[in-house]
């Protein structure tokens, strides 16, 4: 099954995917989480994704669509996916439908989670993640077992772009060129729009009766 996690940053996706990742089976197809690790690791295509992300810029399409035909031909990731923080462009729709066509896959459901603009704010600026497992903490909603310290033993660190500035100008480009693709997606009725706004188990409770899981 592949499902499409949408909203805008800071909305949930990461924490949501996770837990549908285990439910359905199907690895997690997280873009930023893979340009964090490129970044990590120094290289050239790392450095140049750095550019756009410090800026809360979205990253153009051409790597974008690279990394994704990469990951989608591993074996892992035939029998479907969720896709978190991708499509983030319309070009980038076109080009999921096309890469899914040719294993004869298509988009099963968009799942849309809708959170206030505040409230993202604040979900964003007072995420922590887990350098190690990945998991994300929020210093007021979901704080961590000790500060500065994941449940797994991992170190605990703010991503750079959760700077209240950074998160606005995300915003702003969600607005302008993300929120666009869910015109697309709704011409086909592919999609469900769920409150993100509750605990993250009613979120998810949510989530699984639009999935029917
Ligand atoms: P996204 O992947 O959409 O950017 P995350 O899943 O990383 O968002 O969540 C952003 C922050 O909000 C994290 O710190 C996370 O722990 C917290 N969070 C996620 N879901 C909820 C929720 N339902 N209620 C409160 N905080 C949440
Ligand atoms: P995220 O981890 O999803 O919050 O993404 C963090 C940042 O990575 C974004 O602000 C963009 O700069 C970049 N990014 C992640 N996914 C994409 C994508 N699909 N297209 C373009 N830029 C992306």
């Amino acid at each position: 099954m592949d499902v499409v996690l949408f909203g805008p940053p800071g909305a949930g996706k990461g924490t949501q995917a996770k837990r549908l990742t285990s439910l359905l089976k199907v690895p997690q197809i997280a873009t930023g989480d893979m340009m964090r690790t490129e970044r990590g690791k120094g290289s050239e295509l790392g450095k140049e994704f750095d550019r756009y992300m410090a800026q809360g810029l979205l990253v153009p399409d051409e790597p974008v669509l690279t990394l994704i035909e990469k990951k989608l031909a591993e074996p892992e990731a035939q029998a479907g996916a969720v896709f978190d923080g991708y499509p983030r462009t319309l070009a980038q729709a076109n080009s999921l439908d096309a890469l899914l066509a040719k294993s004869k896959r298509k988009i099963f459901k968009v799942l849309a989670l809708e959170v206030p603009l505040e409230e993202m704010v604040i979900r964003a600026t007072g995420r922590r993640t887990c350098d190690r497992c990945g998991h994300a903490y929020h210093m007021r909603y979901n704080p961590p077992p000790s500060s500065g310290t994941c449940s797994c033993g991992g170190k605990l660190t703010q991503r750079a772009d959760d700077t209240e500035e950074v998160v606005r100008k995300r915003y702003q480009e969600y607005i302008d060129k993300t929120k666009p693709v869910l015109g697309f997606y709704k011409e086909r009725g592919l999609v469900d729009t769920i409150n993100g706004v509750g605990s993250v188990e009613e979120v998810e409770a949510r989530l699984r009766t639009s999935l029917g899981v």
